[in-house]
């Protein structure tokens, strides 16, 4: 695993605060240090964004369009080096980690085409002689704060609709996974200003956040740190999109293929090692097929490869963190203290001093003990009997949370109820976590508030501006005068 090679240059930034170690999660080494930025250097780059906000917002939209199109390339150009450096310093599998820099070149040529493309309206006038337009605008400047386990695709997710839009974006990626990110920004060729990145954790970002000049910031992380953020943004009415936690459920019934129902589960639960904000934490499952269910799903994920990120053959990797360990063991615990029967997994496993925890499945444990347990956010995942579509529906619905779910069913009735009475951004049927750019993605609930990707994605990141003409000036009824 040598990754010294593909390591981007660290700049110096302009004051140094402290140093930020970045492990390599596969084995506990340290493989890079970068320094953090100062509340001084923070305030520099939104300074310098603003003042590169108005030529870049009165940059033809096709000449924004055409710089990122030019990036979208080189990322696909050079997508198997970003790979493995974001599987260093993450510990993604390297297939992973390829599908995100693909995904994000996406995101790219997506909103490129948006900027060309999505524009105001022209309703109709109050007056016979009026023009009025409706004008959208970039809302200015953007703060970008992103979580560990998806550092460049929740990036490419803000950026690409900020920047196509005609928005400057100041970067804060997360303190354990910057590396990528930094690479990324060396790579993005736009005037000075219009895109640059930060460093540091939440103390980082909290400068970023309450700096006057940033007028939207868009958050991904915990609900706990999102509400900090609304705190802080409430305080300057801010614009905001939120994309916070989630607990997502699955329901699986008792139409179709198990076997095909165990590798749904399967890639729901521990894509990414499980560190997905949609990934499947709860299974409510046909009481008649649970315990057969429940077997198989536990024999699958107990043959999971686990190992090396970098060897193409592995499907789990080590978690991002050594406390993203301790807290999974502490949730199995806690789990088995409320009665919960550890079925396969369970604990961490010891691949050469990485941070790898089995593949973990669950049963004898009430949806209640679930509720106060709260998101999961690793790979583990339980499973609970239900016995009629309408009682998983509603458990499914309990929850703080609502950012995805999953449905198994080969009943195009019990499909559309699911589709119809489930609360939340994201229903899959059949079809676990595809995301797909031209569609919104984002939570209900404590979950978020707004969207990413998509039309909608894309209209966060403008503000919406009325304009009434009247081409020559003269005296209206209405007015004073006529009275
Ligand atoms: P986190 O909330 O601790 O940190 C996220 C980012 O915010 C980091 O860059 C961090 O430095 C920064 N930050 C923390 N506190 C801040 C504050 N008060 N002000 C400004 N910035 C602050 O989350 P994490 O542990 O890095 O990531 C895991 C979480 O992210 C999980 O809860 C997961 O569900 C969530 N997540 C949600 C989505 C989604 O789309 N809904 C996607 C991925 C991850």
């Amino acid at each position: 695993m040598e990754t010294r090679a593909i390591l981007p240059t660290i700049t110096p930034p302009l004051d140094v605060r402290g140093e930020i170690e970045v492990v390599n999660p596969a084995t506990g080494g340290v493989i890079s240090t970068v320094a953090s930025s100062a509340p001084s250097e923070v305030a520099a780059k939104v300074e310098r964004a603003r003042a590169a906000f108005p030529a870049w917002r009165a940059t033809p939209a096709a000449e924004r369009a055409a710089a990122l199109l030019r990036f979208a390339a080189a990322l696909r150009a050079c997508g198997g080096e970003l790979a493995e450096l974001l599987t260093a310093e993450s510990g993604k599998t390297i297939i992973e980690s390829e599908w995100d820099i693909e995904w994000a070149a996406d995101a790219f040529e997506f909103y490129a085409g948006l900027a060309v493309s999505h524009g105001g309206r022209m309703p109709p006038a109050q007056t016979s002689t009026g023009t009025e337009l409706v004008v959208k605008e970039p809302v200015g400047i953007v703060a970008a704060i992103t979580p560990w386990n998806y550092p460049v695709l929740l990036w490419a997710w803000k950026a690409a609709p900020a920047l196509a839009a005609g928005n400057c974006v100041v970067a804060k990626p997360p303190p354990e996974t910057p590396l990528t990110m930094m690479r990324l920004n060396d790579m993005l060729v736009l005037p000075d200003g219009v895109h640059d990145v930060v460093n540091g954790g939440a103390e980082t970002g909290r400068c970023l956040v309450e700096h006057p000049g940033v007028d939207l910031v868009a958050f991904t992380g915990t609900a706990a740190a999102g509400k900090e953020v609304i705190r802080a943004c409430a305080e300057q009415v801010k614009r905001m999109v939120l994309e916070l936690s989630g607990n997502d459920p699955m329901i699986v019934w008792d139409d179709t293929d198990l076997d095909v129902a165990v590798e749904c589960a399967c890639f729901a639960a521990f894509i990414n090692a499980g560190q997905v904000c949609t990934s499947t934490e709860r299974i409510y499952v046909r009481d008649t097929i649970a315990e057969e269910f429940t077997r198989r799903l536990a024999a699958r994920a107990s043959a999971l490869r686990i190992g090396d990120p970098s060897d193409r053959s592995t499907m789990i990797g080590p978690l991002a963190t050594a406390a993203q360990v301790d807290r999974l063991e502490r949730y199995v615990a806690s789990a088995q203290e409320r009665g919960a029967v550890v079925r396969a997994g369970g604990a961490p496993a010891g691949v050469g001093g990485g941070f790898f925890f089995r593949p973990t499945v669950l049963s004898d444990v009430s949806h209640e003990v679930l509720r106060e347990l709260g998101e999961i956010f690793g790979p583990v995942v339980p499973v609970i009997p239900v016995s009629t579509f309408d009682e998983a529906i509603e458990l499914a619905n309990d929850s703080v949370f609502g950012l995805g779910a999953n449905v198994v069913t080969s009943s195009l009735e019990l499909a559309l109820q699911a589709a119809r009475d489930l609360r939340c951004g994201s229903v899959w049927i059949n079809s676990p976590l595809i995301d797909n750019t031209a569609g919104p993605f984002g939570g209900f609930r404590q979950s978020g508030s707004g969207r990413e990707l998509g039309v909608e994605g894309y209209e966060a990141y403008l503000e919406t501006k009325h304009v009434t003409i009247e081409p020559a000036l003269s005296y209206q009824p209405w007015w004073f005068s006529a009275r």
